[in-house]
């Protein structure tokens, strides 16, 4: 298993390791309370307009986004952010790349199957949206993404309004997820 040292370039780290799942370094309280502050708006819609209109400035952005991202989620750059509806974990960090919930591998403790030192990325989302009262948004259905569009930013694209029908609206009828004693383990903080 490779190692990130100071000196390794971020892109290059985040190419050769593949996907590993993360836990985030930023809370799940951190992270709703600040999503409205970064809701699209038309002063953002503008910005977003701009700085892609330059494309200079578009790579400054992407760079910008690409660093504070993989520093408090482990971002991998997909371009269609998933974390709003994930409890802020990122699912590309699941070594299977999946967006709609754990695989079968998922061990008794909640451990991923292929990283087995790590908890399943699915569990760590679950801890978290059922820490912040958002467990509903796990019974959405994320959308396919579309893979032209990794590597760029999905901020941009989110403030555009692209990313507007990346998962469906909640279910209501369906039966609202049920959390097993694992996701709730003593002694470990998610919100
Ligand atoms: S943009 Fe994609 S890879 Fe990055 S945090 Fe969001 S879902 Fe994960």
């Amino acid at each position: 298993m490779l190692t990130r040292t100071v000196a390794e370039p971020l892109e290059e780290f985040v190419r050769t390791d593949g996907p590993r799942p993360t836990t985030p370094r930023l809370s799940a309280r951190g992270s709703y309370r600040i999503a409205p502050y970064v809701a699209p708006r038309r002063l953002l819609r503008r910005l977003a307009a701009l700085i892609e209109g330059r494309g200079w400035l578009r790579r400054l952005f992407v760079s910008a986004e690409r660093g504070s991202k993989w520093a408090l989620y482990g971002c991998r750059m997909c371009g269609q952010c998933a974390l709003p509806a994930t409890g802020y974990a990122c699912p590309m960090t699941c070594p299977k790349q999946l967006r709609n919930g754990p695989c079968g591998g998922v061990g008794a403790g909640g451990e991923c199957e292929v990283y087995p030192d790590r908890p399943c990325v699915w569990v760590t989302a679950a801890r978290r949206a059922q820490a912040t009262g958002h467990t509903a948004d796990l019974d959405r259905l994320q959308r396919p993404i579309d893979h032209r569009l990794w590597d760029s930013s999905s901020w941009l694209g989110y403030w555009q309004g692209r990313d507007a029908d990346l998962w469906t609206a909640p279910a209501p009828q369906r039966p609202q997820l049920v959390l097993l004693p694992v996701l709730s383990s003593p002694g470990q903080a998610h919100d």
